[in-house]
């Protein structure tokens, strides 16, 4: 299965209406063959990566290293473009949500989520997503797109224009982590994902190291191999069911790649260690997977992977099937887990208030008629029968 064969053809505006080229997203050698092309010298490549992705400048004009001449003619032919802020959504609880419009008119959204000892970056990987997992908010938008590495870079930049972090700091402090955990599934546009991360770890630019990404899977079983070797990052797998028979239901992705071949998968991610797990992320759905039988089967199910379990309690959404389970059954499941040598924290939700915590992300507002609940199930049975074929 790929990305192609379910987000629909997607060809990002490669100019703006001056027909300008974006230089944001481009490689470090696709940067030095654009400068060669027009024919300035393959270190000017060298010199814009440093304003763009350390200085986070947008302005040509303000590249000061580069002569005048030079500066004049990249601003005719080149722009560094930000996608366009449309909400920005502060929680209570410091969690901020950016919507952000893409110059085709899509919107995504991305999320900070501050901590004491750092700050983490919720970033999207697709508009949408093509897959239908029952609880989760993302997976009822009907319209899909994968994101080009510009715009997944864009929203690492967009946040540090919000946060007042350029330069890049050496420790990042507000935006120090990075979470593939916004909308999208992230190993059905591995290139463009790949492509962004690498910028974003380069340590001329934004510089975030791979010890500080993670990024999330539902299970693309034939993807992950070549994440672990070629990206290195962190890998969170979204387990939420300890049988192929519920997770079938709750995630349909789980009928093309069982459990069985998920946790191969899994056994076999490159460099896993015990100082490097994988997380199990596990949503807590009151009555349907949060037993202490359940409890009891992921244990067995996770033998002899170095994991580290998340549970999370269910985030709900206008219209969502499901509950989030008591705090006496997480709290039973999460000591189970414990007691077995597995780190279990149960994660707090953030940003609940502003539609931000896991699983809420949607970037159509939604008040749902009977008309469109009936449209939501219509999309889920035609994602389905996509799925399936
Ligand atoms: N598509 C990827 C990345 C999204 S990560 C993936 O599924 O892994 C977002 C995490 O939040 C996933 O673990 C997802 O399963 C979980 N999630 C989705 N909906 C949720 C909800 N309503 N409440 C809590 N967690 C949810
Ligand atoms: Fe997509 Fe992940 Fe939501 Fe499933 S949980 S629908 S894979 S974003």
């Amino acid at each position: 299965m790929s990305a192609s064969n379910h987000a629909s053809a997607f060809v990002p505006p490669a100019t703006d209406a001056d027909g300008r080229k974006n230089l944001v997203g481009l490689s470090r050698e696709e940067l030095e063959a654009e400068m060669l092309a027009v024919g300035l010298e393959k270190f000017r490549a060298r010199q814009l990566w440093h304003w763009i992705y350390h200085r986070g400048s947008t302005d040509f004009a303000e590249m000061t290293t580069l002569a005048k001449p030079v500066r004049e003619k990249l601003a005719d032919l080149y722009i560094v473009a930000r996608p366009t802020v449309v909400k920005d959504l502060k929680s209570a609880d410091g969690t901020r949500k950016w919507l952000l419009r893409m110059p085709d008119g899509q919107e995504v959204e991305s999320v900070h989520i501050p901590e004491e000892d750092r700050g983490t970056l919720c970033v999207s990987s697709q508009v949408g997503c093509t897959l239908t997992c029952r609880f989760c908010h993302t997976g009822t938008q009907r319209l899909v797109r994968n994101l080009d590495s510009a715009e997944i870079v864009a929203q690492v930049m967009l946040a540090r224009d919000m946060l007042g972090e350029w330069p890049a700091p050496p420790d990042g402090r507000m935006l120090s982590n990075i979470v593939m955990m916004g909308m999208g599934e992230p190993l059905f546009n591995y290139d463009n994902v790949a492509k962004a991360l690498k910028i974003v770890m380069d340590g001329d630019g934004i510089s975030i190291s791979k010890r500080r990404i993670t990024l999330s899977t539902s299970g693309v079983v034939p993807m992950m191999e070549r994440c672990g070797e070629e990206l290195n990052v962190n890998l969170a797998v979204s387990l939420h069911a300890v049988t192929d028979e519920l997770r079938d239901i709750i995630m349909p992705i789980n009928r093309k790649y069982p459990l069985r071949d998920l946790m191969e998968a899994c056994r076999n991610y490159p460099g896993l260690s015990n100082a490097r797990r994988i997380t199990f992320e596990y949503v807590m759905l009151k009555g349907i997977n949060d037993t202490p039988a359940d409890a009891r089967a992921l244990v067995k199910l996770l033998e002899g992977i170095p994991a580290k379990i998340n549970l999370i309690p269910f985030n709900e959404w206008p219209g969502a099937p499901y509950e989030r389970s008591t705090a006496r059954a997480i709290q039973v499941f999460g000591d189970i887990v414990n007691n077995a040598g597995y780190a279990s924290p149960v994660r707090t939700p953030r940003g609940e208030d502003i539609m931000a915590a896991c699983g809420q992300l949607k970037s159509a507002s939604l008040r749902l008629t009977a008309a469109e609940r009936a449209a939501i199930a219509n999309v889920i049975a035609e994602k389905d029968a996509a799925l399936a074929s």
